[in-house]
């Protein structure tokens, strides 16, 4: 009789509405998706498939195949490891009005060589998972090499907190001045998950300037987005 009713309950219900969660949830949005992507190999269609229909209500362990066109700047950084820009960047939740996911753009990520596809579950589970996040795999065309898409993981907060983002963007920015940039990186690397930290800000990034007469406080638009009221 179950049997029966759950029969009946699926001609009726429409084919977006998750059984589990009763409602459109990710796992729902990512089947949608599966139409339209392929990564070339059966066995990693498969194993990206099971971490996005197993994603409902949690994308953390959610996995996509990533082509390499979106990546950007791509250099080496070690033993089969490269840094890149992915112009999208990873999931953080659903956009009901835009019908699409939300996502950290342009962020810098780590890619891993993976150099046996058969170990791919193990190796995730047991090594890669504890020092990062597992973002997707994608294939350098040229090589045909799949990768790991992933990020480092601070050891003291167990994610990608503001410490490790501040760490990755070191190599694009010097005061000049090597006390200066170390007094200022340290600072940067016990942030963790406070929001204010220095940074060194070049003096073109400031714009309208305008000059007190009487404290020489300088009111500026920084061009990046926050105002600041300051001593110069
Ligand atoms: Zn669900
Ligand atoms: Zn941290």
């Amino acid at each position: 009789m179950d049997s029966f009713i759950k029969s009946i309950k699926k001609l009726i219900k429409p084919s977006n509405i998750c059984e589990e969660c009763n409602y459109t949830c990710n796992t729902i949005n990512f089947q949608r998706n599966f139409e339209n992507w392929i990564s070339g190999n059966g066995y990693i269609d498969k194993f990206i498939q099971d971490t996005q229909l197993l994603a409902h209500e949690n994308i953390k362990e959610v996995l996509e195949w990533i082509p390499y066109d979106r990546f950007y700047n791509i250099t080496k950084s070690g033993f089969e490891l490269y840094k890149a820009y992915w112009i999208d960047g990873n999931i953080y939740n659903w956009n009901d009005k835009n019908q699409n996911w939300n996502r950290n753009n342009n962020m810098i990520v780590t890619l891993k060589r993976i150099n046996n596809l058969k170990n791919i579950a193990l190796e995730f589970m047991n090594e890669i998972k504890i020092d990062h996040e597992f973002y997707g795999i994608t294939q350098n065309p040229e090589t045909n090499n799949y990768m790991m898409v992933l990020n480092d993981k601070c050891k003291i907060c167990n994610y990608v907190c503001n410490a490790i983002h501040f760490q990755q963007n070191f190599i694009n920015w010097t005061s000049g001045n090597d006390d200066i940039d170390k007094f200022i990186q340290d600072i940067q690397l016990s942030v963790h998950y406070q929001k204010k930290a220095l940074e060194w800000m070049p003096y073109d990034r400031f714009n309208n300037t305008i000059k007190s007469k009487f404290c020489k406080t300088y009111i500026t638009k920084w061009i990046d987005g926050k105002t600041k009221l300051g001593k110069i």
